[in-house]
């Protein structure tokens, strides 16, 4: 492993390989970032070396295997700056995360009336659930406009805050726009209210320096893949306080203290929610991962995102044609655009023929298409692996489609 972002390409497996004959240009970090060879060597050392079930096993390589997951919670809670690992909740993913907070917190303390604010550029995974949970409850949805270039403002979250709010769930990052959305502003607007702050950091992990505290997210989710590590594993951070007012999300193994027909008592946090054999190698891949990360460091990563987004909006709005979706002040690593007359699929159909990978389509992000008023966006997503060329190629493909569909 190198810790010199000039040559980390040669850390990532995948990116040796070429499709269509050329080099991969691969901008599609977004949806998934591709997995540098610490992680998976980490995990193939762990299957091949420790494995075994955890927490229950009397002999060594359970405990070593628990030693080895638990280690991996550690981790991640100083990642984020977490004040105990008992806060740190190992989930399949941001998607179960917050589907985990919408049902045990959300149908213990929400009530037909209530309000949860959310915003308008939010994914799917953080509208979903407050819709099932509004079925259930009746409790109203609230959202907060964005501004033309795509920001939130605090002024906005202020004016569509009420007394009945109790939550507000928002991103830390856009996955279509790539706002850097004001977090700590929001939340202090929240706790003022006397409502809680859930933030999505799914595309803010791998970019941006997160502190649960700092930032004052009372819940903090994200998916280990898009951050280098596995799939099958996320991440839920809640108050050690918040927690423990919390029911469990599912029941099974590992999560209870005693069991009989009459009456089950369950374990505390987090344990009490993580019911079943977890995904054990999962976690210690994103342990890997997270040390990868933090090899770097974000004073390196973030300047460096930064400056490839500043360099492909300047290439792409040279071409005539292009429309950029999301000119925020403060962007991280997401570049979305759209070539006219040209459906953002047909153009990832030509920038692959060219070595290309973005993403095109909706980004399960429909209502805010429905406010930028397009059906889908091309969009590309950048990795610490990410260079000049790569910005380089990507101009260069959407010249070329710009010059076939012409
Ligand atoms: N939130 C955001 C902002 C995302 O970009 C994504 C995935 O694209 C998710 C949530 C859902 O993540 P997962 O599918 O890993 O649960």
């Amino acid at each position: 492993m190198t810790s010199s972002l000039a040559q980390a390409r040669a850390d990532f497996p995948i990116l040796q390989t070429c499709v269509n004959g050329r080099r991969l240009v691969y901008l599609d970090s977004a949806a998934s970032a591709q997995k540098p060879r610490a992680v998976l060597d980490a995990m193939t050392a762990f299957y091949e070396h420790d494995y075994a079930n955890i927490h229950r096993g009397a002999y060594d390589l359970s405990l070593r295997a628990t030693d080895l997951y638990e280690g991996a919670r550690a981790k991640v809670q100083a990642f984020l700056g977490a004040e105990a690992p008992e806060e740190i909740v190992f989930t399949k993913g941001a998607t179960e995360a917050i589907n985990l907070v919408a049902s045990s917190w959300g149908l213990t303390h929400l009530k037909s009336g209530d309000e949860i604010l959310l915003t308008t550029l939010e994914h799917h995974a953080n509208i979903v659930p407050w819709q099932l949970i509004r079925e259930r409850t009746g409790i109203t949805l609230r959202v907060v406009p964005i501004t033309p270039e795509g920001d939130v403002r605090g002024e906005d979250v202020c004016a569509a805050m009420t007394p009945r709010t109790r939550l507000v769930a928002l991103a830390h990052v856009s996955n279509v726009l790539g706002t850097v959305l004001p977090v700590r502003e929001v939340a202090a607007l929240a706790h003022a209210q006397g409502a809680l702050v859930l933030v999505d950091g799914c595309q803010a992990v791998a970019h941006v320096p997160v502190n649960v505290r700092d930032l004052g997210a009372d819940f903090y989710v994200f998916s280990g893949h898009k951050i280098y590590g596995p799939t099958g594993i996320g991440v839920l951070y809640a108050r050690c306080d918040v927690l423990e007012a919390m029911p469990p999300y599912q029941g099974g193994g590992d999560m209870v203290e005693r069991v009989t027909w009459e009456k089950t008592t369950f374990k505390a946090p987090p344990a009490r929610f993580e019911a079943g054999t977890p995904p054990i190698a999962e976690a210690i891949g994103l342990a890997a991962a997270l040390d990868y990360v933090q090899g770097f460091g974000f004073d390196i990563l973030t300047p460096h995102d930064q400056a490839l987004v500043r360099l492909a909006h300047e290439r792409l709005t040279a071409i005539p044609g292009v429309r950029l979706f999301g000119t925020a002040a403060h962007k991280a690593a997401v570049v979305s655009f759209g070539l006219d007359g040209v459906h953002p699929h047909d153009l990832a159909t030509v920038l692959d023929s060219e070595g290309v990978a973005i993403r095109a389509g909706h980004h399960c992000a429909q209502p805010l298409m429905q406010v930028l008023g397009v059906p889908a966006t091309a969009r590309a997503s950048f990795a610490l692996t990410t260079t000049e060329d790569d910005i380089a190629a990507l101009e260069s493909a959407v010249r070329k489609a710009k010059d076939l569909f012409a």
